[in-house]
């Protein structure tokens, strides 16, 4: 269990290989170590040899849940792969993925990342179809759908799926000669495909998985599309027309990505960096250029903005905190006294290079709001002289209903509180955040992505009494 981790959550990664002349558990092992950051608590692969389909999940870390002698059972040249942030307790086995299923066409494994709006009532048609479940999971509801559905081919019984199916999907699907990738028509999650040097092709939610495994020729899966991976040739279908303007998740860009990936054709480092220069501008209109005499991030991934910030204001970068990048990925819990040390177990700081100065943190989000006043104090305590925090995002005033864990409205800080008073409760001396417009000149973009956690603009109408987040857990 991770005790210390209080950022937002991704549901997921997923991974799909087509190799007719490879080891393809093996590639889709290194793939999903490479989404590790997706999802650290459960782990799955199904492998097809073009008559069956075996599996293996487990929770814990892709390292731990796959070890030589699972994967000497995982043959064929077909998978799919899944890593994935999870509920607790004993639900998480049960909610890992690959679901997988024996249906009238044949074995069926699927792999999903999102979350579906409209799974209570889609699960509630088929249960009075007299279909039963075994997990909470909408993931399951879209497995059984696909199970169900006439048509022809596979291609013909997803694309009737996609049809009843609201809400954020990058899928990956597994019968038992084909691996299916499949992206709602709005776009919420990335999904990318390439071309695999020895043969076949690959899918994965991030261009940094599909650069492990040595693909060229990447490109982002279509919002709509279906892409069938089964021969030297892609089959691509339109299954649905894209939804315009398209609601990418603006979140993968802030935090969840990895900072090498390339979503449509937009770096995330690149973005973050230009998050970081926006917020300085804004921040030196208002405030003057004297606020401070270093810039730190919260590492990892304000990295990026705190130079673009150092970058635009002149104030020298410099390392603050360190993070101990392993802290809580162990299922030994702490005692009661180290768990009261919180964030103070995963970060230190080097006293040195805040002691006696104007401190400006850059950080990408508060959610919950839980992690910011205990990293303040650590820097007062080294003795910062002031601690000025600057947010590379707007205030998170909304719940996400389309796969990202923050929780509900009243976890939510800046859904209970002005600006001023985040800024005490969080003990500041001064608190920014960046404004949506300027969020958007850092992506160099007019729309195409989803802000609704920022504005409360679901790009699909939500009915908030119905609709879970999908999630119980709520963090930061
Ligand atoms: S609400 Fe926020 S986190 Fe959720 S999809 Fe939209 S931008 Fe991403």
């Amino acid at each position: 269990m991770n005790y210390f981790d209080e950022s937002p959550k991704e549901e997921c990664g997923v991974l799909g290989i087509f190799a007719p002349n490879e080891d393809v558990a093996r590639m889709t092992f290194f793939g999903l170590y490479a989404l590790q950051h997706r999802g650290q608590e459960a782990a799955g692969m199904a492998v097809a040899d073009g008559q069956t389909i075996s599996m293996h999940k487990g929770v814990g870390l892709v390292s731990h849940v796959f070890t030589p002698n699972v994967m000497a059972d995982l043959k064929g040249h077909y998978a799919i792969g899944h890593t994935r942030y999870s509920t607790t307790g004993s639900s998480l086995l049960r909610n890992a993925q690959p679901f997988m299923i024996e249906t009238m066409h044949g074995p069926l494994a699927l792999a999903h990342n999102g979350n579906l709006i409209n799974s209570a009532e889609l699960r509630n048609e088929l249960m009075e179809q007299g279909v039963g479940f075994s997990s909470s999971s909408d993931t399951e509801v879209m497995t059984m759908m696909l199970a169900r559905n006439g048509g022809a081919t596979w291609e013909e019984r997803i694309k009737t799926a996609m049809a009843k199916w609201i809400g954020a999907y990058s899928l990956v699907i597994l019968t038992r000669d084909c691996v299916y990738a499949v992206r709602d028509p709005w776009g919420f999650r990335p999904l990318c495909i390439g071309l695999l040097p020895g043969g076949g092709h690959a899918v994965a939610s991030e261009t940094g998985a599909l650069q492990t495994l040595g693909c060229e020729a990447i490109r982002d899966v279509k919002p709509g599309e279906v892409v069938s991976l089964s021969n030297s040739a892609l089959k691509v279908m339109q299954a649905l027309p894209t939804v315009n303007p398209t609601a990418m998740c603006i979140f993968e860009h802030i935090y969840f990505a990895r900072p090498d990936q390339v979503w449509d054709g937009i770096n995330v480092h690149h973005v973050r960096q230009r998050l970081g220069e926006e917020l300085a501008r804004e921040i030196t209109e208002k405030m003057g250029s004297d606020l401070g005499d270093v810039v730190i991030p919260v590492p990892d991934s304000s990295v990026p903005a705190a130079i673009g910030f150092s970058h635009v204001t002149k104030f020298p970068y410099n390392d603050g905190f360190i993070k101990n990048r392993y802290v809580g990925r162990t299922f030994i819990e702490p005692t009661d006294s180290l768990r009261k040390r919180g964030v103070a177990l995963k970060f230190n700081v080097i006293n040195e290079n805040v002691r006696d100065k104007r401190v400006v943190v850059i950080d990408d989000s508060i959610v919950r709001g839980n992690t910011t006043g205990p990293l303040i104090k650590l820097l007062r305590n080294a003795g910062a002289k002031e601690v000025h925090m600057a947010i590379t995002c707007p205030p998170i005033a909304h719940p996400c209903f389309m796969g990202v864990d923050m929780g509900r409205h009243e976890d939510l800080i800046a859904h209970k509180r002005t600006v001023d008073e985040i800024r005490e409760y969080v003990n500041a001396d001064s608190l920014y955040y960046l404004s949506v417009e300027g969020m958007m000149r850092a992506l160099k973009r007019n729309d195409g992505f989803c802000q609704a956690c920022f504005t409360g603009a679901y790009p699909i109408p939500v009915d908030m009494t119905s609709v879970k987040t999908g999630f119980e857990k709520v963090t930061k």
